[in-house]
Parts: structure tokens; C-alpha cells; sequence
């Protein structure tokens, strides 16, 4: 069954003004039982659930502009990787394929909890979804600064990536591959953690709406290499980040003055 593009077996009323919220956490809650999510990957999408409420649930132009960006940095790329989680797999497999046929860029699935069965489980999830080519089964490489086990990334693709989008990511891990000279994109609606804080690019913005509109911006960009050299030297993170939390506060002002009218 699909609830607002998301599969899951309960059914959800379709005019449910929490359709879309109400059926990624059934989907979330499946995969939880099929070990392909993590229950703290569960808190971490509460986490995000809250800061989306606080954008509209909506992609702010803000997050438009870094997402442009963010594909000018893959479309540059010699070697771009696209960095899957338990619940990026869980919530957008066939849209994270879609953006990396079109660009092309590599899928490598890197788990923060992880164990040999899960990546398993990950990785058959993203082949069940339609991917050709999922790297993560064999590490061969260790991430410098990192003693978890979060660490473990293969040569061909993360290790050796110049360009990393990582949906979802730890703080840690994130600072770790700006530490080794990677761009990093992140997407995160938190813009205030320490990933969105470390990221070359941060995207804040819910992924399964970031990842389709990221994948129609590569066509729009991919002809023009004199837009894309001009937008990743405009674009300054920080002071996005800056105006993206100026949007929050202005959400959260006109929301309370409608409640005193
Ligand atoms: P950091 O270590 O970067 O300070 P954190 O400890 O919150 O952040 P995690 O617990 O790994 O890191 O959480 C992942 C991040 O992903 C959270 O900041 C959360 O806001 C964000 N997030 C969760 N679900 C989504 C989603 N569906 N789309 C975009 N971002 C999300």
C-alpha cells in the first residue's frame, strides 16, 4: 500500500492532515520490526519531525538555493558518493537511486549501528528498491578520527569520494570527512547541529522532499558548468544557515500572532 508515495501496511485516511508525517512513521516502524532501522533511528526522525514543523513543512527558499548548490557539487565531482542510512533506505530507496543514476554517483550504505546483518539488510533493501550497485558489504578503509564503528567505508567510494551527500548524518562523522578535505552536503533540518555546522553545504529540509527536487535541479544544471561554478562561489554557508534560522523565527512569530487574532 502507498501512503503519499510512502509504502506502508496501515491504512492512513488520505485527508488526514497528518497523511504524509503519520505514513513515513508507519513505514519507519516497519522497517524498525525488519531491523533495517534502528530504534534510535526512530528518535532521530522525532528530532526531525519537530524542526519541520518549525519550517511549515515546507522547503524554504533557503533550502532550495543550497539544494542547487549541492548539485553543482556533485555534477563538479570526480568522484561523488551518496552516503545511505537505515532510515534514508527506509524513507526514499528509490529516490536516492534516482539521483544517483542521473548524476551518476555512487551509493555506499554506512551505518552508525553497525553490525555485518544490518548493512546486509540495508543494502538488500536499497537492491529490493531497484539499486544496480550498493557499496558497504566489504570495508576496506577506516575513516581518520572516528573509533566507532561508523569509521568503516570502502576505498572506491566514500574514502576516496571528493564529494560526499550524506542525508541524516552524525555530527561526528560529518566533521570527519570535512577533516580529510571533502565537500560535504548534508541534509539535515536541524540547522543547528553540529553536521549542519561542519557541511561545506547544509540542506535543511525534510529528504524525501530534498532528494526529488535535487534530482530534477541535475538536469536544470547539468549543461550549464558556468552557473554551477557561479553558484558554489557565491554561496556561503554560514549565512545561509543564519537566514534559514531568521526564517524560523519569523514562522514561529507569525504562527503565535494568529493564535492571539
Ligand atoms: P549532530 O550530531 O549533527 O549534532 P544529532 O545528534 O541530532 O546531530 P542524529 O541523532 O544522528 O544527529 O540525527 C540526525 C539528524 O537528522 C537530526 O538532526 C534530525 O533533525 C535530522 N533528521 C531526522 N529525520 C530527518 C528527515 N526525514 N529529513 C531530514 N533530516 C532529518
Amino acid at each position: 500500500m502507498f501512503s503519499g508515495g510512502i509504502p506502508c501496511s496501515v491504512e492512513i485516511p488520505k485527508d488526514h492532515p497528518r497523511y504524509k508525517s503519520l505514513s513515513m512513521r508507519e513505514r519507519l516502524a516497519e522497517l524498525a520490526k525488519e531491523g533495517v532501522v534502528t530504534i534510535t533511528g526512530l528518535i532521530a526522525h522525532g528530532r526531525g519531525e519537530a524542526f519541520d514543523y518549525l519550517l511549515g513543512e515546507r522547503t524554504i527558499p533557503e533550502a532550495k538555493e543550497a539544494e542547487r548548490v549541492a548539485v553543482s557539487y556533485l555534477l563538479e565531482a570526480k568522484n561523488p558518493v551518496i552516503s545511505v542510512n537505515g532510515n534514508v533506505a527506509a524513507l526514499c530507496p528509490e529516490e536516492i537511486i534516482r539521483l544517483a543514476e542521473t548524476v551518476p554517483a555512487k551509493i555506499e550504505v554506512n551505518l552508525f549501528h553497525r553490525t555485518p546483518e544490518r548493512v546486509e539488510k540495508v543494502i538488500r533493501h536499497m537492491e529490493g528498491a531497484g539499486a544496480g550497485r550498493v557499496l558497504g558489504r566489504n570495508p576496506d578503509s577506516l575513516l581518520p578520527g572516528i573509533s566507532s564503528d561508523r569509521a568503516m567505508c570502502t576505498r572506491e567510494g566514500i574514502y576516496t569520494a571528493d564529494v560526499v551527500l550524506v542525508p541524516l548524518e552524525d555530527g561526528d562523522r560529518a566533521e570527519a570527512l570535512v577533516a580529510m578535505g571533502k565537500v560535504v552536503l548534508a541534509i539535515d533540518l536541524n540547522p543547528l547541529s553540529r553536521t549542519s555546522k561542519a557541511a561545506t553545504v547544509t540542506i535543511v529540509d525534510e529528504v524525501t522532499r530534498a532528494i526529488p527536487e535535487m534530482t530534477v535541479m541535475v538536469d536544470e544544471l547539468r549543461h550549464d558548468p558556468g552557473k554551477r561554478k557561479r553558484m558554489i562561489s557565491s554561496f556561503d554557508n554560514r549565512e545561509n544557515l543564519r537566514r534559514t534560522i531568521g526564517h524560523i523565527c519569523r514562522y514561529i512569530e507569525s504562527q503565535g500572532s494568529k493564535d492571539k487574532e
